[in-house]
């Protein structure tokens, strides 16, 4: 029986394929950094599998990851003992990309190479990154616990189409045979690929094996090496002590465990001892990952317990308001059969999850306190993310409201740089609240009659022009005993900010426009529930105010988009 198969890529796939090609070929050898991480991905999931399967290790118990040159055949094998795929499960993650909002994310792809190619990083490319080096891959693989009659040979030039087969496989796991394109002759030098696992895949705790290097004899003639050895120092990067760890191998684990291709923006690590005890490793990136407000999303901190990969959950591990974080939790207590339903209520994964969301936390005081640059950096990029956290956490609510950052009128440009401590600082004498207001952009906040009176009198006002800020206004009331007052809502209350002779001639234009606010009340009749004169305007004739205790007109707009 013929088994073989010609299957087509995802169109998807096909434009991947194409903009990488391009985008990434100035840097070459970052295709065997990707596949070292999928091949240690793969040694972690048959790890897991087994604590409840021994019999998956089958004879070979001891994984490593080995990369061997053939400089004949011109070829490059990147080889391993993990969990390998059955037909099906090739077919799932070679030739589609199941990442939730592919198909939005490539809708995003302006055609301008330069632009494109920053954004393919945010997406992540992986496996594909074969292809920046060979025009031709093959991988046969077999999975754990499936009969060596299943393997399966998948193989592609990486234009359309390729093709799939059955085949007799005898060992487990996974082996990749790149066909190296003219001119990439570099790729099968054994120091080279040395240093390149080195640079790249150091932190990888499984050992990555390459042949012996060649010695030479007295009579200075080349003897060939035997055996294997590892050239990374094989074991998990966050069981190292700190000072054992350069900067450089930090951001390297961490393009591994993110899948990202970007520097991470900054990192906290450390042992926690105590009621429980583990290691934790977490990163924020430089970056929004193209799916951060995909509800679908799976990433997260990966789950270790005393090194054995558990689980990568995005919602057990870290509150969603920190859902952008990435890395490891290893801990020394937990019982390695732990199922996700277990974890789903555990007490101990509720203090390990505390306690890193304390570090988190820390991390941005940190980068806040002393790092202006990287913070603004953070905050474009997740601020609105951390805006959430006001509401949902309230344990740390106060410590997330001075993480916060807002546009305001004593601010020129866009970029929210006022933090709710500078605000109360330079708070004008007699000044006990702090002002706000919410709009679609900041043109229509700066252009609201509303700020009127407090342009007259020189007090700041907020600029909150983010979808999330009516629900950061409505769960925090009051920062450092000063409440948050929204300036379109109820009757104006300026304290002691309105001086007597500012009352005075108040009440007698108050007395002056009484008959007329009558007569547009009559006009007006049910469309209104009151027309009153106010010292709220300078310069336009009218405005309108919801109640103290109503919903803002700009959250109503917002629920009406939602179709509420
Ligand atoms: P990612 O690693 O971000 O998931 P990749 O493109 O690198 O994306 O890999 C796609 C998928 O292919 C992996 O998630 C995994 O399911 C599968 N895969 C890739 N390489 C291997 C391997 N060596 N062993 C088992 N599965 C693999
Ligand atoms: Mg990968």
């Amino acid at each position: 029986m013929s088994n073989k198969e010609t299957l087509g890529f995802q169109t998807e796939v096909k434009q991947l394929l194409q903009l990488m090609i391009h985008s990434l070929y100035s840097n070459k050898e970052i295709f065997l950094r990707e596949l070292v991480s999928n091949a240690s991905d793969a040694a972690d999931k048959l790890r897991f599998e087994a604590i409840e399967q021994p019999a998956l290790l089958e004879s070979d118990p001891a994984l490593s990851i080995r990369i061997e040159a053939d400089k004949a055949a011109r070829t490059l094998t990147i080889t391993d003992n993990g969990i390998g795929m059955s037909r099906a499960e090739v077919i799932e993650h070679i030739g589609t990309i199941a990442k939730s909002g592919t198909k939005a994310f490539f809708e995003r792809l302006t055609g301008d190479e330069q632009k494109d190619a920053n954004l393919i990083g945010q997406f992540g490319v992986g496996f594909y990154s074969a292809f920046i080096v060979a025009d031709r891959v093959t991988l046969t693989t077999r999975r754990a616990g499936l009969p060596a009659s299943e393997g399966v040979r998948w193989e592609s030039e990486g234009h359309g189409e390729y093709t799939l087969e059955t085949v007799e496989r005898a060992a487990r796991g996974t082996e990749i045979v790149l066909h190296l394109k003219e001119g990439m002759d570099e790729f099968l030098d054994d120091w080279t690929l040395r240093r390149i696992v080195r640079t790249y895949s150091d932190h990888i705790s499984l050992p990555i094996e390459m042949k012996k290097a060649a010695s030479f004899d007295e009579d200075g003639k080349e003897v060939a090496g035997e055996g294997y050895e590892a050239v990374n120092q094989a074991s998990a990067l966050w069981a190292r002590s700190k000072s054992e760890i350069s900067d450089e191998q930090y951001r390297e684990f961490y393009k591994h465990v993110a899948h990202d291709f970007s520097d991470p923006l900054a990192w906290t690590h450390a042992r926690v001892e105590g009621s429980q005890e583990y290691t934790e490793l977490l990163y924020i990136p430089s970056r929004a990952p193209f799916d951060l407000y995909d509800r679908e999303r799976k990433q997260g901190v990966k789950l270790y317990v005393r090194r054995v990969f558990i689980m990568e959950d995005a919602n057990k591990l870290m509150p969603m308001y920190l859902r952008f974080v990435r890395g490891v939790i290893d801990s020394a207590d937990l019982p390695l059969n732990v199922s996700r339903e277990i974890l789903q209520q555990s007490r101990d994964i509720d203090a390990i999850r505390a306690g890193c969301v304390k570090k988190v936390l820390g991390l941005l005081d940190d980068l806040a306190a002393n790092d202006a640059d990287k913070y603004a950096t953070f905050w474009r990029e997740f601020g609105q993310v951390l805006k959430e956290g006001v509401g949902e956490d309230f344990a740390n609510k106060a410590r997330i409201a001075k993480l916060l950052r807002f546009a305001s009128t004593h601010e020129d440009g866009a970029e929210p740089k006022v933090s709710l401590a500078d605000y109360v600082s330079r708070m004008q004498a007699g000044q006990d609240k702090i002002y706000y207001i919410t709009a679609d952009s900041r043109a229509a906040a700066l252009g609201s009659p509303h700020l009127e009176v407090f342009r007259k009198k020189g007090v700041e006002v907020l600029l909150l022009t983010d979808r999330v800020d009516e629900w950061v206004t409505a769960s925090l009331t009051e920062f450092e005993g000063k409440p948050l007052v929204s300036v379109a809502k109820g009757a104006l209350d300026l304290g002691e900010l309105e001086d007597e002779s500012d009352k005075a001639a108040q009440k007698e234009a108050e007395e002056a426009a009484r008959p007329l606010a009558e007569r547009i009340s009559a006009l007006l009749g049910d469309a209104v529930k009151e027309v009153r004169p106010t010292a709220r305007l300078t310069d336009s004739p009218a405005c309108l105010v919801v109640g103290e205790h109503e919903m803002s007109a700009h959250l109503e707009r917002l629920l009406k988009q939602a179709g509420q």
